[in-house]
């Protein structure tokens, strides 16, 4: 999958499990830096791709991903799998724990969640492409959905850009309209919050 499905797919996630469990209420401040750990979350399992738009916006990027990539064994290895998701989360935990006193009245443990839910949705969407993903590394055993790898997709040709973008777009705009009011509602508290 591209960054840019990644992102809109760990959006959606986001915004089907805030939908769920609406956080009331939220802060404005706590409110963006989720939206923005949730992007980043989207695509920081594919740090293991020289290619990946987490590096390409760097400028000595390029190098810093081909060595993360062989550190982390090449593309989707462990940063596709249970265990190194783990860690990542982990990882997160404590970069947010360091960086709280400086993050105001920012609730990290949403913040935390944000990403986490970014990151699940990364694995799961990879589990739709050709390539599967090798959940229970050190086992190399990679999942895919469907299990009939004929039927999965491939990254950035027009099954992704035709239907899967489409209908991830289509589908936030059904949610949005099946929860208009509660949106506008949750809009509302967070605009009197601060
Ligand atoms: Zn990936």
């Amino acid at each position: 999958m591209t960054g840019k499905t990644h992102d809109l797919a760990a959006v959606t996630a986001l915004g089907v499990v805030f939908l769920r469990n609406p956080i009331n209420p939220l802060r404005l401040s706590t409110a963006i830096v989720c939206l923005i750990a949730n992007l980043i979350g989207g695509i920081t399992p594919d740090i293991d791709q020289p290619t990946a738009p987490f590096w390409r916006n760097l400028p000595i990027g390029n190098i810093f991903g081909k060595t993360f990539g062989r550190l982390t064994g090449g593309h989707r290895f462990l940063t596709h799998s249970i265990l190194g998701v783990g860690l990542i989360l982990l990882a997160a935990h404590w970069l947010l724990v360091f960086l709280s006193p400086i993050m105001g009245q920012i609730d990290i443990g949403y913040v935390w969640w944000a990403y986490a839910i970014g990151v699940a949705s990364h694995l799961i969407m990879d589990m739709f492409t050709k390539e599967g993903v090798p959940l229970l590394i050190p086992i190399p055993y990679k999942f895919g959905f469907p299990p009939i790898k004929a039927l999965r997709i491939t990254t950035g040709k027009w099954v992704e850009t035709l239907v899967v973008f489409p209908g991830l777009l289509a589908f936030n705009g059904l949610l949005v309209s099946r929860h208009y009011q509660q949106i506008l509602e949750i809009l509302r508290r967070i605009g009197s919050s601060h």
